[in-house]
C-alpha cells in the first residue's frame, strides 16, 4: 500500500494536517510512538472521575480568527476564565502583574493608568536593548518586582541563570498598568467543551493511526510519497550534531474528596517549594464533581522533551539541523519538536493549515 502522506506524530500539528489532507481524498498514515493521540494536549478521565490534562495545563487561547473558525469545527467551546496568582511572602498576589499587584506589593494607592506607569517607570531600571531574561524584567518593572516574582521562578524552571536566558522568556508575560487580570491578552480564550482528546478523535476520524509507533521502526516498512514529520529534528538525523537540550517537568497529581483545592486555576510558587506552580484544572474544564484532582509541577534536565531550550547555543545547534532538512525532498518538518520552538496550540494550528495551503496551492 502506497500513502500519500505519512505523518509522524498524532499532536495538533500533525492530526491538523492529517483531518486537511484525508479531507481532500489524500490517503493518509498516521502513527506515533505514544500510546495515545493529542500529543502534549492529551486529557483523560482519572480514576476518581475528574478530568486531567497529563502533560501540564493547556489554556486554548488565540487571535487567530482563522484557527478559532478551523477547531469550532470540531468542538464546541466553553469560555475560560484564565485568572492566576503568585504566592509571595505567604501571600497571593494577582499575576501577571498589573495595577493591583503593584498596590499590594508596594502597599501604594495608584488610581490610573497613568499613575501605575509613572511609578513603574520609577522602579524601571534603564536598558536600552534587553539583551536576557533578567534585563527584560529589570527593564519593564524593576528589581523588586523581578527578584520578587521572577528571579526565582525562572531559576527553577530552566536551572540556569536568568542572564544565560533569552529576552523572550520573560518577555512572554505582560505587565500591566490597568486591572486586567486575565492571564492572557487574547481575544478569544476558551477550553473544547468536551476536552482535548475528543477534539483530536473529532479531526482524526476516518484516518488510519498506528499508535505505540515510532517512526525508527517503521521507516523502511510503510511506503509513503510525502512526509511529515512532527517529532524531534535532532532524532530525525540521528542526533549527528548532537542533541538538543530540552526542560522536562515532572507531574506530581494529588486527588482530594472536595469540589475545589484551591480558589484560582493555576497559583505560582517562585520562592517556596521545589515545584513552580500548583494547577487545578477544574476550575477552566467547567466540570462539575465533588472530587477534584491537582498538579504540582517540578522542572527537571531528564525526562519527556517539553520546553526547547530558550539559549543562543541550542538556537546555533538547531540551525544546523534545519541547514540539512533543506536538502531533504517531500519532508515537511513542523511543530514544537521539529522546529525546535516553543509554540503555542494556536500557533501550531495556524502553522499547520498555512502548510497545508502551500502543499495544496
Ligand atoms: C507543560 C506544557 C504546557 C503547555 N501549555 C500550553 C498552554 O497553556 N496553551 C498553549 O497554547 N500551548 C501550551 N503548550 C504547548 C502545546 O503543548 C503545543 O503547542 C502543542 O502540543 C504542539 O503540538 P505538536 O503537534 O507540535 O507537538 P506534540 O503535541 O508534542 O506532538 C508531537 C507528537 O509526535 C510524537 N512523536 C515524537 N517523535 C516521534 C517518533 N519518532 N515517532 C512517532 N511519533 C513521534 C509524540 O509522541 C507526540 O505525540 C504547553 C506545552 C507544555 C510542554
Amino acid at each position: 500500500m502506497m500513502y500519500d502522506y505519512l505523518i509522524v506524530g498524532a499532536g495538533l500539528a500533525g492530526s491538523v494536517l492529517a483531518e486537511r489532507l484525508h479531507s481532500i481524498g489524500k490517503n493518509v498514515l498516521v502513527i506515533d510512538k505514544r500510546k495515545h493521540i493529542c500529543g502534549n494536549c492529551y486529557d483523560y478521565y482519572n480514576k476518581a472521575g475528574v478530568l486531567v490534562h497529563r502533560y501540564g495545563p493547556h489554556y486554548f487561547r488565540t487571535n487567530f480568527e482563522e484557527v478559532k473558525d478551523y477547531l469550532s469545527q470540531f468542538t464546541e467551546w466553553i469560555p475560560a476564565d484564565y485568572r492566576i496568582r503568585s504566592y509571595i511572602n505567604g501571600k497571593l498576589y494577582t499575576f501577571p502583574i498589573n495595577r493591583n499587584t503593584l498596590n499590594e506589593f508596594f502597599g501604594v494607592d495608584l488610581k490610573t493608568e497613568e499613575e501605575a506607569g509613572v511609578f513603574l517607570n520609577s522602579k524601571r531600571i534603564k536598558i536600552k536593548n534587553p539583551k536576557n531574561a533578567e534585563e527584560q524584567v529589570l527593564s519593564l518593572a524593576g528589581q523588586e518586582i523581578y527578584e520578587a516574582f521572577f528571579k526565582n521562578y525562572t531559576i527553577k524552571q530552566w536551572g540556569i541563570d536568568p542572564k544565560k536566558l533569552n529576552a523572550s522568556v520573560t518577555a512572554r508575560i505582560p505587565i500591566r498598568t490597568n486591572t486586567d487580570d486575565r492571564y492572557f491578552n487574547d481575544s478569544f480564550q476558551a477550553m473544547p467543551k468536551d476536552g482535548y482528546t475528543k477534539l483530536f478523535e473529532r479531526l482524526l476520524k476516518g484516518i488510519e493511526v498506528r499508535l505505540n509507533t515510532s517512526f525508527r521502526e517503521v521507516k523502511n516498512k510503510i511506503m509513503y510519497k510525502e512526509l511529515i514529520y512532527t517529532g524531534p529534528i535532532d532524532e530525525f538525523f540521528n542526533y549527528k550534531f548532537g542533541r538538543l537540550p530540552y526542560r522536562s517537568l515532572k507531574f506530581k497529581f494529588e486527588t482530594y474528596n472536595k469540589e475545589f483545592y484551591q480558589d484560582w486555576v493555576q497559583i505560582n510558587y517562585p520562592n517556596n517549594y521545589k515545584f513552580t506552580r500548583i494547577v487545578e484544572i477544574k476550575h477552566v474544564t467547567g466540570q462539575k464533581i465533588p472530587r477534584t484532582t491537582i498538579v504540582k509541577e517540578y522542572p527537571c534536565s531528564r525526562g519527556e522533551s517539553f520546553y526547547p531550550f530558550p539559549a543562543p547555543e541550542a538556537q546555533q545547534l538547531y540551525l544546523k539541523y534545519k541547514n540539512e532538512t533543506e536538502k531533504l525532498k517531500n519532508v515537511y518538518f513542523i511543530g514544537r519538536l521539529a522546529e525546535y520552538k516553543y509554540l503555542n496550540m494556536d500557533q501550531v494550528v495556524k502553522r499547520a493549515l498555512d502548510l497545508f495551503n502551500q502543499l495544496i496551492p
